[in-house]
Parts: structure tokens; sequence; C-alpha cells
């Protein structure tokens, strides 16, 4: 068993109701325990045009290999419809790797640590609310980041459910069992 950490963004379409669907169809996969998932956050692009973002990030614990997580994670992208007309194109659904145990993985199509998870509000932050004192493989502390990031635009959502046992239960969301697409296999 490994413990994982995704990134989930999205700016197209309906964003806040895939990013909690995303959450629900990895914890559907036999091979994942979902964790954790941080609040969701709405932010600026960066280095692309297109609306706000929102963002979150999931901790688990997966048997699968990284290769295989990140091929899992293209075919949820695909599912929810992600495609890539340009680079930084707006997206339904980005799904990254950002952290794999303490693994450091430097090949053309995988870095792990995600190489500029420590230069992005949007990460950063919500790692940081999952784990205060999270290390990143050879970068150390994430929290020393958050003040290089700071003038980054971002913004805590506030939970649609105002119950604060719901809330504390759920990670501050009140997310539905069910994905709006069915069953993510
Ligand atoms: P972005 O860099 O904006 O997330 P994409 O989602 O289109 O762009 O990803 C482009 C490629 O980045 C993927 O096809 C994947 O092979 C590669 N990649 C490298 N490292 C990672 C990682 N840690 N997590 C996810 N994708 C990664
Ligand atoms: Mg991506």
């Amino acid at each position: 068993m490994t413990v994982a950490y995704l990134g989930l963004g999205a700016n197209l379409g309906d964003a806040r109701q895939t990013l909690k669907d995303t959450v629900v169809c990895l914890a559907q996969q036999h091979t994942i325990t979902v964790l954790a998932r941080s609040s969701l956050y709405r932010t600026a692009p960066i280095d692309a045009g297109g609306d706000d973002y929102l963002n979150c990030v999931v901790k688990l614990e997966t048997t699968l290999t990284v290769r295989h997580l990140l091929a899992l994670c293209h075919k949820i992208e695909l599912h929810f419809g992600r495609e890539r007309p340009f680079r930084n194109a707006p997206r339904t659904l980005d799904l990254d790797i950002l952290l794999y145990g303490d693994q450091v993985i430097d090949e053309s199509d995988l870095s792990v640590p995600h190489p500029r998870l420590t230069e992005r509000a949007f990460v950063l932050v919500p790692l940081v609310e999952l784990d205060p004192d999270l290390i990143i493989p050879q970068r150390g502390r994430a929290d020393a980041f958050l003040a290089a990031v700071a003038e980054q635009r971002i913004e805590k959502m506030k939970s649609p459910c105002q119950c604060p046992v719901l809330n504390a239960l759920g990670g501050g969301s009140n997310e539905s069992a069910q994905t709006t697409k069915g069953r993510c296999s």
C-alpha cells in the first residue's frame, strides 16, 4: 500500500460536480482507499485564459503502481470528457499525481513529486490543509513554500452544508454517494 496525493482541477462544465464525482469515482476503485479530501478552492488560471478553476487535493492509499495510477488518472479524465486542444487549455478535469509515497520519478511522461507542486497555490494550499506537516521528497516541508505563492489568487469555497457534524465527518463536504454519470469503472 502506498499513500499518494492527487491534484484535481476543472474549469469547464459543472466543475464542482465533476470534482465531487471524481472523488466518488476514485473511492469506487477496489485498488484505492480515499483517506481524505481537502476543501474545494476557487483559483485563478495560471499561464492560461478561461474561467476560474475549482481545485482540491485527495489523499489516498493504493495498491496500484505509480504507472497504473497515472493510467487510471488519464482514464478518469477521459470519462469526464477531458480534451487537449492546446497546452493549458480549459479542462473538464485535470487529475495529476502530486506525490506517490516518497518516490522520486523523473521520466519523460511522469514526474513525481509533480514538478510545479511547490509553485502553485492551488495544490500547495489544499495539500497543507490536509497535512500541515507534509514533507515533500527532496524539497522539505510543504508549508515552507506557502509564502512564495501568497500572491496567487485562491479562495476556499464554503461548504453548502452548514451542519458542523456532517462537515466534520465529510471533510467539509456533503457530496452524494453516487456519481451523476453512473458507476465509474
Ligand atoms: P498539465 O501539465 O496541465 O496537467 P496534462 O494534464 O495535459 O497537462 O498532462 C500532460 C502530461 O503530463 C500527461 O500526459 C502525463 O504523461 C504528464 N505527467 C508528468 N508528470 C505527471 C504527474 N505527476 N501527474 C500527471 N501527469 C503527469
Ligand atoms: Mg494533468
